[in-house]
């Protein structure tokens, strides 16, 4: 098994874990692009958004609701932003789907 975040997950690549439960894991960005900068991955591998099916809507809401929870935890009462990037376009570099919570600084808009 070669992915990236399989291998967090499992616990085979160290991590900073920030959340996790039965479906999904939280952990630091390698990169930071903002003062907190987490990744919300699946547990289940699911390659992109693009692969999602109606299956997975329950999934993708639980997603979401964990960054809710992150966000707290990390006291981002003034805002943050929530992100999914998808495929080549989207500018997704890791081939298991995860969304990304930033805040704890001002984000520009529109990205580039
Ligand atoms: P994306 O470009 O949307 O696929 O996001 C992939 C993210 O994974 C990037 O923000 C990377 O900084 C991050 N990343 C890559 N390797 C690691 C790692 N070993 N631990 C934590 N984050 C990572
Ligand atoms: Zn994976």
């Amino acid at each position: 098994m070669s992915c990236l975040f399989c291998k967090i997950i499992d616990g085979s690549i160290p991590s900073t874990a920030l959340f996790e439960d039965d479906l999904c894991y939280a952990f630091a960005d390698i990169h930071p692009q903002a003062p907190v900068h987490v990744l919300v991955a699946p547990r289940e591998h699911v390659a992109s958004l693009a692969e999602c099916d109606q299956g997975d809507r329950a999934l993708l809401g639980h997603l979401v609701w964990a960054a809710t929870q992150i966000a707290l935890l990390k006291k981002l009462g003034n805002g943050y932003r929530v992100v999914i990037n998808t495929g080549e376009d989207g500018g997704q570099t890791v081939d298991h789907m995860h969304v990304h919570l930033l805040g704890g600084r001002s984000l520009s808009w529109p990205p580039g």
